[in-house]
């Protein structure tokens, strides 16, 4: 249907009524606004942003079917909107240039306008979001080759009734079921939800990909496509070592005791850090070798930088790292330490059995519960070994050398240089700063 000029006039006037409105309130004039007040129209500031993205939507539609009719007419690839690039490409250089988010608009707003015979409307009278409206074309894309348009018409209703009442993930998971609207035996949906799922997962697959690259000062960049499920692993993972420590013992300039403040990071660094813990816990002595090669990064250095010198190390792929870091991790038993003396000439080759074996490391895990550092919670499960004395990682794997220590803290204790012992009474691991001649101990487990 051609597009007469009084329609086009309104929606000329319509923007500009939208735009003139905006003008002539500036955001400024939230302050003070009764929290009641602005909770109800944040909600109708919502339906209005669900109203507009309707006329988004239809406007990427009046540019989609302008260029596929300038490329049906000259027979080639050349549009009349733009330079030779999609309907998406086109609208991102006119608005900030998201290609990703202006081809997504259009993908949704034709999956809507061939799925949906009501959603459209929904979405235009502010009834459910933009991405409702996409979950539900998107299911109604996936229907049964024999869905009948009666039946059909049954989901999407049950759909927009349900929008209403669903949380987004809850509606994803019903428009996976929404056969029910018209299947009588729970066994056709069983199969059909099956059906959905295992193309969805094998789809999760053909597009899982994971690149880092180098940004060559120190830091490593990546992005990575999983599947949901294992997706999810990984952000479990990562929630559980980023929970924020109740208690660290940073210390206090002041007093030079332990202050025990919070991480003061956002969640993100948070995570950062969480995952590059996640790859020190890696079991990389466990992992598959490459072609011979073995999935254990090793570690050379200096036995005088063991010993407490400055001297960088290097890892076997050439990477510098400095003293401290090289001692932090040929702690653990994740970096194999090729010990060299002055001339570079190996005087020990660290192997695994060196390292505190399973059995005295559930003995360390028994003994110290967790972190030793004081008032850490972390649990053993996310501890790493420290070696009370580094000249003993090569002769030792005797729990009385040892004690478990989070990520965070054994950065700290190689960091900071602190002094650790067990208590000769007792037995408990105990910490001493530098300078300090208090020893502190963690009572979280042993009250
Ligand atoms: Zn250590
Ligand atoms: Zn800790």
């Amino acid at each position: 249907m051609a597009v007469t000029a009084l329609e086009t006039g309104m929606i000329e006037a319509c923007v500009r009524a939208l735009e003139g409105t905006l003008d002539a309130t500036p955001t400024s004039s939230w302050a003070g606004t009764d929290p009641a007040v602005a909770r109800d129209l944040l909600t109708r500031l919502a339906r209005v942003e669900a109203r507009i993205s309707a006329h988004t939507m239809a406007a990427a539609r009046v540019l989609e079917k302008a260029r596929q009719t300038a490329r049906n007419d000259s027979g080639n690839d050349s549009p009349g909107t733009g330079t030779g690039t999609s309907t998406g490409a086109t609208i991102s250089i006119d608005f900030g240039g998201d290609r990703h988010g202006a081809s997504d608009l259009v993908n949704t707003a034709n999956r809507i306008e061939e799925q949906t015979t009501h959603t459209e409307a929904a979405l235009a009278a502010g009834d459910i979001t933009a991405k409702q409206a996409d979950v539900i074309a998107r299911a109604l894309a996936s229907l049964p080759d024999d869905v009948l348009d009666a039946q059909r018409d049954t989901c999407e209703r049950t759909l927009l009734k349900d929008a209403q009442k669903l949380t987004l993930k809850d509606l994803r998971a019903r428009a996976r079921r929404i056969t029910d609207a018209y299947k009588t035996s729970e066994d056709e949906v069983d199969a059909d939800e099956d059906t959905l799922l295992r193309q969805q997962e094998e789809q999760a697959r053909a597009k899982t990909s994971f690149s880092m690259w180098d940004n060559r000062d120190g830091t490593y960049t990546g992005r990575f496509t999983l599947p949901e499920a294992q997706a999810v692993m990984l952000k479990t993972a990562l929630d559980a070592l980023a929970a924020p420590h109740q208690k660290v013992g940073t210390v206090n300039a002041a007093t030079g005791e332990h202050d025990e403040v919070g991480f003061g990071q956002s969640y993100p660094q948070r995570l950062g850090h969480a995952f590059a813990s996640l790859v020190e816990l890696l079991p990389a002595d466990r992992l598959p070798s490459n072609g011979g090669v073995s999935a254990v990064v090793t570690v050379n250095l200096d036995l005088n930088t063991l010993m407490g010198g400055l001297k960088a190390a290097g890892l076997s792929d050439g990477t510098r790292i400095s003293a401290e870091q090289a001692r932090r991790l040929a702690c653990t038993a994740q970096l194999v330490p090729m010990v060299l003396n002055g001339r570079s000439l190996p005087l020990d080759l660290g192997s695994a059995n060196r390292y505190f074996n399973q059995s005295s490391r559930r003995a360390l895990e028994r003994r110290d519960g967790g972190c030793t550092a004081p008032g850490c919670d972390r649990d053993p499960r996310w501890c790493e070994s420290h070696h009370l004395t580094p000249h003993a990682i090569s002769r030792t794997t005797d729990i009385r050398d040892g004690a478990l220590l989070c990520t965070f803290h054994h950065h700290r204790v190689h960091d900071q240089g602190w002094a650790g012992r067990i208590n000769p009474t007792d037995g408990v691991v105990e910490w001493r700063l530098p300078g300090s001649s208090t020893w502190h101990r963690n009572h979280r487990y042993r009250p």
